[in-house]
């Protein structure tokens, strides 16, 4: 206390000081050494200080707040938890629909429904989300293969920049058709494989082809030759069809990881065993979300999902693999868009700037499976 009193003392001296030296030289500059020019000298044309305010009565000591009575901490539970689990924010927005949030992220869970969206992006859970026990929760399998590779996105560690694209169908087998216009999807997959193609090239990369013509290639022949490639990444490219033929649009599809359904299949909780493309569940989930993204926003057509499936052709790869479907070649209109190169190269393009800044942003582990 004795310090604050002296500190009064000088502050009365010095203000006395400057409320003369404004009487004196309103018209001159102040001759102050420039050191103590900003504590000395109050600006000039600035009210006269109130010197009586500074006579105040010096304030009492703080007294420290009593603390608050304590609530019991009431355990998080449900999707609270699971959030919290993994450093995300969770909340109810109101009409069915949740947010679960973390870093630029945001899943959007709608109750009782297997469809949610990555920032914007449709994602097919496992299992619908549901409320047990009073509290709506994700189902292990969703919060272990869809909210934790979703919110944490997966290092892309890769065994080298290999590509290997694969055109589906072939030969013997055409894939879907559309008989109006000619097509058959096996032509259009190669079509956009052999143009993705050409643009990795020009960028630098070594890409592989599962074949480059018209001929059937086995199925388990696929993932053969991506792993006999040393392939960093697997790409499948394939065309669509319905019998809805309001169906349209476009998806792209990982290997179901265990124990979960896959996305075109209601049999919650499938105990199949795991593959050797399992070894890559989350970096599928965020490779293929990247890109689904990437599609649905260069190509602007319906953005049908980042889907599940145990496609025999992604089940034994030993490096991530994913498999796109393009586009319906039995929609009215999107059928005749397929049919244009100009739509065929923007597909490719959209195709190779995904993987582009995939392999960009990739740490390259030769021994990484
Ligand atoms: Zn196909």
């Amino acid at each position: 206390m004795r310090a604050a009193y002296c500190k009064l003392d000088c502050l009365l001296v010095v203000l006395s000081s400057a409320a003369f030296f404004l009487c004196s030289c309103q018209t001159q500059p102040a001759k102050v050494p420039e050191s103590n020019a900003a504590e000395a000298v109050p600006e000039i044309g600035t009210e006269t200080p109130r010197v009586e305010s500074v006579v105040a009565t010096p304030e009492p000591e703080p007294v420290p707040p009593l603390p608050e009575p304590k609530e019991p901490a009431r355990p998080l539970s449900g999707i609270f938890e699971q959030a919290n689990r993994i450093g995300a924010t969770a909340q109810a927005k109101g009409d069915g629909v949740w947010l679960i949030e973390k870093g630029g992220r945001k899943l959007e869970l709608t109750e009782q429904s297997r469809m949610a969206s990555l920032n914007g992006i449709v994602v097919f859970l496992n299992e619908p989300f549901l409320e047990k026990e009073g509290a709506f929760v994700l189902s292990d399998s969703d919060f272990e293969y869809t909210l934790r590779p979703a919110l944490e996105p997966a290092e892309i560690v890769l065994r080298s920049k290999v590509i290997v694209i694969d055109p589906g169908h072939g030969g013997a087998e055409p894939g879907s058709e559309n008989k109006s216009l000619s097509l058959l999807e096996k032509d259009l997959n190669l079509d956009v494989s052999i143009r993705l193609q050409k643009l990795l090239e020009d960028n630098g990369y070594k890409v592989v082809l599962t074949r480059y013509n018209d001929r059937l290639v086995p199925l388990e022949d696929r993932s053969r030759i991506a792993n006999r490639s040393n392939a960093g990444i697997f790409l499948s490219i394939h065309f669509n069809s319905a019998l809805n033929k309001e169906a349209s649009g476009i998806e792209t599809y990982l290997l179901t990881p265990p124990e979960s359904a896959s996305s075109n299949d209601d049999a919650i909780g499938s105990s199949e065993t795991s593959y050797s493309g399992n070894s890559f569940d989350s970096l599928n989930f965020e490779l293929g979300f990247r890109i689904q993204s990437r599609l649905i926003a260069d190509l602007q057509r319906e953005d049908r999902g980042l889907k599940k499936a145990r496609f025999k052709v992604l089940k034994d790869l030993e490096c991530p693999g994913l498999l796109v479907e393009c586009g319906f070649l039995s929609h009215g209109k999107e059928a005749p868009l397929i049919n244009t190169p100009v739509y065929r190269q923007k597909l490719a393009e959209s195709l190779s700037h995904s993987l582009t800044s995939i392999l960009m942003s990739s740490q390259i582990v030769p021994t990484a499976r």
